[in-house]
This record gives C-alpha cells, structure tokens and sequence, in this order.
C-alpha cells in the first residue's frame, strides 16, 4: 500500500486534494472496479478511448483518487483528488518500477511469439509445490498488462513470473524496466507482429531487451537465428537442443502414439521422461519449464515426475447454458487466490442472470493463514454481490462465518459425493453459476450434471475474436463515428443476448434486431444500450414501448399507425429511425415522399428523428461502385433536405459491413456492422479472426467392405475397403443434404474427411480410412478455423450467411474467452 502522496512523488505529479489516502488497487477500466475507496483510476489515452471520460463513471462507484493528463472540470468530483501527469501509461509503469524494486525475489520474465501464457502456467504448476508465486493474470504482457501485473507483488511472494509481449520497437525497454527479471526465458520466434519490425532480426533483438540485466537467459539454440543473435550480444545462457554445447542436450525424441519419450542430458548425467503431448509447441514449451526448474535449483527426480503430470491448460474461460435456465461457468482446474479472483471478475461481467451462485472447494494458497485467506475470499464474494455460497471441503466449512457475516447464504459439503446426494435439494434455477475448485475435487462431476446434455454437436463462438473483429472495423473509423451492430436472427445465429452483452461491455453505440421480441429478449438479459427494430408490427407497439425499443419506420402506413399509438398513449417524441430506399428497392420510403414525410414529421410532436439511413445494395461488389455512390448521392441529398426543414440534428448512416472497408468516405455518422464482427469479410480485405465453430462429435465406425453401399438410397458407393464414421449432425442441425456424397467433408486428427452417401436428418457418414486413430467420441469440426464457413456455403452454392443462420437452436451454444 502507497499513500497517495507517495505515489505522487514516484511519478513525478502534481497533485490537487487530500493526499493522505492509502491506495491499494489500481484500475483503468470503469467496468472492472471493485474497491472504489482503495483504487486508484488511471485516465488512459489511446487511438480509441479517452479514459478521462470514464473519471464520472468512476467516480459514481466510489472511485476518489484519478491519475489524469488533462484538465478536467473539478468543481463536480469536490471530494476527490486528482494527480496530473505528462502521461499517464508512463506513470503507471514507473510506479510499478518502483514497487518491483522493493522485492529482492528471483522473478522470471518470459519473452517470445508463442506460449508465454503456457509456459507462464506450467511453471507455476511445476514451482508452486515449493513457492509463494506471483504470476500475470491471464494473458497480461502488453505495456499497460505487465504494469498491473507487477503492482500484484506482495510480502509473501518468494517468486514473479511475467510475461512480456511487444508489437513494435522501442516497447521492451520500459518493459524491461518494469520487470526487470532476474532469469529469462525466449519461448521461440515466429511471425506473430511481423509487421511491426523491419525484420525478424530486429525483432528478436527488440524482445532479448528484456533481458539485458538479467542474469540467464534460457533458450533453444536449433533455432540458427536465436543461436546467432544471442551470442552477437554476448547474452548469458542456459541453452538446450540437439546442437552441440547445449546446457541441457537433448539426446533422443521419440513421439509416439500416447505422448514424447524425452531422453537429457544435463551435467553428464542422463535424465529420461515422458510428456503427455506430442505437438511440438508443447514439447518445446516443457523443456523451457525443464530447464526453468534446473535452473532453480528444484531436484531432478521432483522435475521428472512433476513435468510428466503436465497437461494441456484450459486457459479459457467459458460459459454454458445449464439446467433450469442456468449458466455455467466452470473453472474447475486449479484453485488459488489469483485464479478465483479472475473467474470472480468474469462471473461479474458475463452474468446472464441477477442471481449469483459459487460453488467452491478449499483453496491452497501458501505464504498466508487460512483465517487471512478464506476473510479475503468473503470479501470477494460480498464485493462481488454473490447471492448464495455452496462449499465443498473440510477446511472452508470452518470459515463459513466469515461468508454468513457479510450476507451470503452458505451452503456447505464435506465432499463432491456429499453434494451429489444433496444435488436436487439445492434447485439451481434461473442463475449463473460459477464452479471453481481445485483438481483434487473432480469438480467435472459437479459440471456434468449441471450442463444440460443436450446432444454432442455444439455451435462455440469464441468472443475474444469477436471483440477483436469489432476493434478491427473500429480502427477503420474516423473518430466520433459510431457503431450500430446488428444482432438480428439471433446474432447471425450465434447468440442474442450472449453477444449483445459483449458488446454492451465493449461500449458500441446502438444494437439492431429483425423483430420485437428479438429486442424484448435482450432487454429481459440487462441490455440497456439503444436497440433499433427493424421491422416493428404494429400489434408489437405497446411491448416495443414497455421495454425502450426504437421501431424504423419505412412506409406512410407504419408511420400512421405508430403515431396513432403515440396519440393514444400522449407520448411525445419518441424515437424513431427513418428509412429510405434508394436503390435496394426493399424496405423504406422513397425520395418522392419526402415532401409529404416532412410535412408529418413537422405536425406530429408525437415522434422525434433519432436517425435516418439507408441500405446499400451491392457494397460489396467492385465491378458496382458507381451504384452504390448514385446511392450515396441519393442518401445524401434526402439527408440535407430532411435536416434543413426538421431544423434538429440525427444520426446519419448506409454502410453495412463491406462498406465499412470497402467505402471508407460513406462512414457518415454512424456504420452498421453485421456479419465482419462474426468473422466474414465479404469484402475480402480484412484478416478477421474465425468467431463460430461448429463440432461434433463420432457416434459409431464401422468397416465396409468394397461394394457395399452406405446410407439412404445406397448412393454412397465404397469402392474399397473402407472405415466408415457416423458424425452426429444431420440437415436438421444446419448440415446441409447439398453436402452429400464426396461434396462436403469435415476436419479430424489434422485431416479431411469427405461425407460419404447422403446427408440424413441427425446423422452424416464420412470416410475416414485414410486416418489413424479414429475413435468413437473423437471431435470433428464441421466449419471452424480449418474449414472456414466460407468455403461451406460455397460449396453449397450459398453465402455465409443462410449457412450461419440455418444452424438449428437445438445445437448446444457454448461461448468462451481467451
Ligand atoms: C443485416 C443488415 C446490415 C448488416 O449487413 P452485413 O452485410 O452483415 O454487414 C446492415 N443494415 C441493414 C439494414 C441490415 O438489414
């Protein structure tokens, strides 16, 4: 803890108001606040955001004390302090320089393109038998992540692992700084952030900053450009690999079919071990961790059978529709103080429901008293507005006052059996729940009787990519333009209310749905943004009304009716958002209405212009663009017209999402994103990342013998002996019949495999000989990352679109984060 009139002098500011307060935690996000009276709020500027606009939204949650940039109007924050900076990311990282100063620690900074996170992980899962550690949470390694992450030390840790990501040059010196780690780890060097660098060299001379002080740096010396730049700045190593003069010399690799034979040898002393992974990321993942823990000092023995227990990490954290209209979130891997605070903050954020339930084991946390501990996790929990605790262990029970005390209702079970017998007197209902817990607990029994087990084949929509695709179109806006997106037809099919709140979080202007009771979905979910409709009925008036839904009006009848509503109920100016059809010929009212449009408008206080727009028929398409600038023009002469005799302004707007890259000048006010955020760039110009994939999963195989037919009307005809799978999805779940017979394939252990006969309702075969190890339950995807959606509804003679929305509600959705 810092009073803030040290903080002040450690980074050089000058402060206005009371500076005795202790500061405990630091924030620079209005969203994830949960001290206010101990945080500190830093006013962050970027290309997009100005966190000074966020101090009121701060300040309302109890937040006092702000690190800004600028001047702001003080009168209205009259208790608060505010510290001015030159600039206030500088700020943050020579505040948390200072704090690392303070820790006389061995503290690991971890560099690469690929597998900080994993390394980062395993090692804390290998170290943490013999260490109090302090680690970045989840993915934090940018210039603002490494920061918040250091400021987390604390008296118990006896070690730090950080990681250190940079995009351009320059970054790694303050990150340097910042960490200033004592041991280094270079994870490989691959072509993530190309662009940023004028070379690989240069890129790897920029991360190898990060270990300019430190004392070893641990690397793989087979890469030729690793070996040759590492030794040019004469860096001290701890090296393995097959090449000579290793520390640590790999002597055989032998990948079979259940893992990797590893034989070592370190100090003429020969070392043998089995890694459960095959993939060669891993492998090269576990021997940094291998020689990390060499390194440290740890026995070699207690390595050995510590690193063949490494499995995969479920970094992600996801959620799951459940039982009774609940949601699950479950993170029942691990259970320390660092990790539940994480899940804690995203149950807070991704809550479906009012209504918040954990179910939670003993935690092992070493360094602090169980008193110290389980006063914390109440703290949390009440902080965090947790309705109801349910806790499993002998060791938390004894705490369950701390947790009584602050209001919560508890639970408590000895064991995960106990509570399976109490299972239906807890009657989960409407609630999202978190389950978290330490392995020891087999937690997945408690998640498999919570998850509605539907069938196998899922729709997974992967948010982080949606965020990032929304950042993407949002860096190609001028400033001030804002952001419609359109979740109609249940977000493209992937989710109404799952990916509005997403986007609520991500702070887009206005929503748009097809129908009213798309809208009065969301509302019911705790959306608040604006929410446009599309095609509003009239008898939908009143709950379009109830719920702050805003109708577009399109044609004089609809325009009548709704006014006739208005006058019924004496509502005035209520919002609407008027269409114009000026070449899609579709819905809207057209350029000879205007006059009369006007002239209702003007009489009718009833309604108020909250925007007016069109649609553009073909901006996707080059070999159009002069009808779609004659739109343009159209639009933009009704625009001027219409706010020259309405005397108010509104929100003008025509691009959709290919517009948006391919007509960058047509941005206006305000652009409607559609299916880019989803992943699809009909305009072919952005690298987007894939949001949707579709699995399933192998019910059956079989051999079939040469001649012999599979599926219905025997069209599918084997021609050689053959190994036959039966996937569980069908034309029913959205797989279209179109795919049958060799024309569509799914994606397995690494390979296609085409669909043989036809395409039945709940079921599809495909040929899957030319594969090894097939197995009944193995996972298939049927579009995802390695067969885009794209190609699909190619292959189908259709668009993305029809292919995304036809994917049938009774595939299970699943969303996750990274
Ligand atoms: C669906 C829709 C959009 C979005 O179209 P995309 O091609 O998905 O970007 C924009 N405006 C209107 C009126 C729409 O109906």
């Amino acid at each position: 803890m810092y009073s803030l009139k040290q903080i002040s002098n450690i980074i050089n500011g000058t402060i206005l108001g009371s500076d005795s307060t202790y500061i405990k935690y630091l924030s620079i996000d209005s969203r994830k606040i949960f001290f206010p009276q101990e945080t500190l709020f830093f006013a962050i500027i970027t290309d997009h955001r100005d966190g000074h606009n966020f101090i009121q939204d701060a300040y309302e949650q109890g937040v006092k004390n702000f690190i800004i940039t600028k001047p702001i109007n003080f009168s209205i924050y009259a208790d608060a302090c505010f510290i001015t900076v030159g600039n206030s990311i500088t700020a943050l990282q020579q505040l948390a320089t200072h704090h690392r100063q303070q820790f006389k620690i061995p503290v690991i900074g971890i560099s690469g393109s690929n597998g900080k996170t994993i390394v980062k992980e395993w090692l804390n899962q290998l170290l943490e038998p013999d260490f109090n550690i302090c680690r970045s949470p989840k993915s934090y390694n940018s210039q603002v992540g490494v920061p918040l992450s250091i400021w987390q030390l604390n008296k118990h840790n006896q070690l730090g692992i950080f990681e250190a990501g940079i995009s351009k040059p320059d970054e790694m010196d303050t990150l340097e700084k910042v960490i200033s780690p004592t041991i280094g780890i270079l994870t490989n060097i691959g072509s993530a952030h190309d662009e940023g660098f004028k070379n690989r060299e240069q890129k790897l001379s920029e991360k190898l900053k990060l270990f300019k002080q430190g004392q070893t740096l641990i690397c793989c010396f087979d890469d030729e450009l690793v070996n040759k730049v590492v030794t040019q700045n004469s860096i001290k190593t701890f090296s393995w690999g097959k090449t000579n003069g290793c520390d640590v010399s790999i002597v055989h690799i032998e990948k079979q079919s259940d893992g990797t034979y590893i034989d070592l040898e370190y100090n003429k002393e020969r070392i043998s071990f089995k890694l459960f992974f095959s993939d060669e990321a891993s492998v090269e993942n576990a021997l940094h961790c291998f020689c990390t823990c060499i390194l440290l000092g740890l026995k070699k023995e207690i390595i050995v059978e510590r690193i063949q227990k490494l499995r995969s990490i479920e970094m992600r954290l996801e959620w799951k529709k459940a039982i009774n209209n609940c949601y699950l979130i479950d993170d029942s891997y691990n259970n320390d103080l660092s990790s539940l605070t994480i899940a804690l903050d995203y149950l807070q954020q991704q809550s479906q429901t009012v209504k918040k339930t954990v179910i939670l084991t003993d935690i092992f946390q070493s360094g602090i008293s169980d008193t110290e501990l389980y006063n914390h996790v109440a703290d949390l929990l009440s902080q965090r507005k947790i309705g109801r605790l349910i806790s499993i262990g002998n060791t938390i029970i004894l705490y369950k006052h701390f947790f009584i005390d602050r209001g919560i209702e508890v639970i408590t079970f000895n064991t995960t059996e106990n509570f399976l017998q109490a299972f239906e007197s807890l009657s989960f209902k409407d609630e999202t729940i978190l389950l978290k817990g330490a392995r020891a607990f087999e937690l997945e029994r408690v998640a498999h009787i919570l998850e509605q087990q539907a069938h196998h084949t899922i729709l997974e929509t992967n948010l982080s990519a949606l965020t990032d695709n929304l950042k993407k179109y949002r860096s190609l806006l001028k400033p001030g333009t804002k952001i419609m997106v359109m979740v109609k037809a249940f977000g493209y099919g992937s989710g109404g209310a799952e990916i509005a709140k997403v986007l609520q979080f991500n702070k887009v202007d206005y929503l748009a749905v097809a129908y009213v009771d798309e809208g009065v979905s969301l509302r019911r979910a705790g959306i608040h943004l604006p929410i446009m409709v599309m095609n509003p009925e009239p008898s939908a008036f009143n709950l379009m009304d109830e719920h702050n839904l805003e109708p577009e009006i399109f044609s004089f009848e609809i325009l009548n009716a709704f006014i006739h509503y208005c006058k019924s109920k004496a509502i005035k100016e209520f919002p609407i958002h008027i269409k114009f059809d000026t070449g899609m010929h579709r819905l809207g009212f057209e350029f000879n209405e205007l006059d009369a449009l006007i002239k209702s408008l003007l009489l009718y206080e009833e309604l108020k212009v909250k925007s007016v727009f069109s649609h553009l028929a073909v901006s996707d398409d080059p070999t159009h663009n002069s009808y779609t600038h004659q739109q343009a023009e159209l639009f933009t002469s009704i625009c001027n017209t219409l706010e020259e005799k309405i005397s108010y302004p509104f929100i003008r707007h025509i691009s959709n999402t290919a517009a948006i890259s391919r007509h960058p000048h047509l941005q206006l006010d305000m652009v409607r994103l559609g299916i880019g955020i989803y992943g699809v760039d009909t305009a072919n110009q952005l690298s987007l990342r894939v949001v949707t994939m579709l699995k399933s999963t192998i019910a059956q195989i079989r051999f079939v013998k040469a001649g012999e037919t599979v599926g219905y009307s025997r069209k599918g005809i084997v021609i050689k002996d053959s190994l036959i799978a039966t996937v569980r999805i069908g034309y029913a779940d959205g797989f279209r019949r179109q795919l049958s017979n060799g024309k569509g394939y799914m994606y397995l252990h690494g390979q296609l495999a085409p669909v043989i006969g036809n395409v039945c309702m709940d079921m599809t075969m495909i040929d899957v000989t030319h594969i090894k190890n097939v197995q009944v339950g193995d996972e298939v995807e049927i579009f995802g990352k390695h067969i885009h959606i794209e190609k699909v509804a190619e292959l189908c003679n259709t668009i993305p679109y029809e292919i995304m929305t036809g994917i049938n509600q009774r595939v299970k959705r699943i969303f996750f984060e990274e």
